[in-house]
């Protein structure tokens, strides 16, 4: 197990999302001079997850490098008892305004010196060329972290909810196994969806053209397929349907002379009915 054995083993790191926002607007609000401030989260298990930041206010620029000085504490630790009482200091971020991502030696003396637990970590950006980079504790070494996960602010609340996260992979390979699992799940998900969606398509589609076919059929052969005939006689009963009994008067005064023909040339036919009906109409 990469995450749990203690010597050589890799730093995993999740971020959420907001934090990362947070930290380019503090320093791209600062163009020209270094921002500071330090990171909130919990360490679990060789995993640094990073829920949330303080603005270091009142940090001094002593030369072209951030310095926390006792004010700077003070002001840090009032928000956090406030805000997160129950978290944890996982470890800083600073701006290098338009000079590139690293730890030059002042910020790993700052490191060493406020955050040397094994699970801090160094968060650097630079407002300039949008360029992130994360540093931590490996084997005594402070070294850039190969990787992190940044985890949707949503996302990272369902995951706590239900002990799945759902972190976003930056980097290469990959020491967070839940979190290559978890996008594994997604895109068989996202598979499953589009064969789904393409199965609802064709049979739309052939229920289109089967109901284009029974219309054309209806409009072409209607009476051909629905005329009853006569048995004996092979004459086609039109008029005389058995199946509306109620209408026979009025369709017979509607068509008067033709029933009248009907009846007189067959006067044996089964449908007694309507011949007595018509008698007594007349
Ligand atoms: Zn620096």
């Amino acid at each position: 197990m990469k995450l749990k054995s203690s010597n050589g083993r890799r730093l995993a790191l999740r971020i959420n999302s907001n934090t990362v926002r947070e930290i380019r607007r503090h320093a791209r609000a600062h163009l020209k001079t270094e921002v500071c401030g330090v990171l909130i989260g919990s360490e679990a298990e060789g995993v640094t997850s990073i829920e949330a930041c303080i603005a270091g206010a009142n940090a001094t620029q002593g030369g072209a490098h951030v310095t926390f000085t006792q004010d700077t504490w003070e002001h840090i630790y009032k928000i956090k008892d406030r805000d997160f009482p129950d978290e944890r200091i996982v470890g800083w971020y600073h701006s290098h305004p338009g000079f590139g991502v690293f730890l030059s030696d002042h910020d790993t003396f700052i490191h060493k010196n406020f955050f040397s637990s094994e699970q801090q970590i160094a968060w650097v950006y630079d407002p300039h060329s949008d360029e992130e980079g994360c540093f931590g504790w490996r084997d005594g070494r402070i070294e850039r972290l190969p990787q992190f996960a940044v985890v949707d602010g949503r996302g990272g609340e369902v995951a706590e909810a239900t002990g799945r996260p759902e972190p976003r992979i930056a980097g290469g390979d990959n020491p967070n196994d839940m979190g290559e699992e978890r996008s594994h799940e997604r895109s068989t998900d996202d598979t499953d969806l589009t064969q789904l969606s393409r199965t609802v398509s064709a049979v739309f589609s052939h229920l289109a053209i089967f109901l284009l076919g029974a219309l054309l059929v209806w409009y072409l052969f209607p009476r051909v397929m629905l005329m009853p005939v006569d048995p004996q006689t092979g004459r086609p009963l039109t008029d005389s349907q058995p199946m509306k009994p109620g209408n026979n008067s009025e369709q017979s005064s509607g068509a008067g002379p033709k029933t009248e023909d009907r009846t007189t040339a067959h006067p044996q036919q089964p449908k007694s009915g309507e011949i007595k009906k018509n008698d007594v109409h007349q």
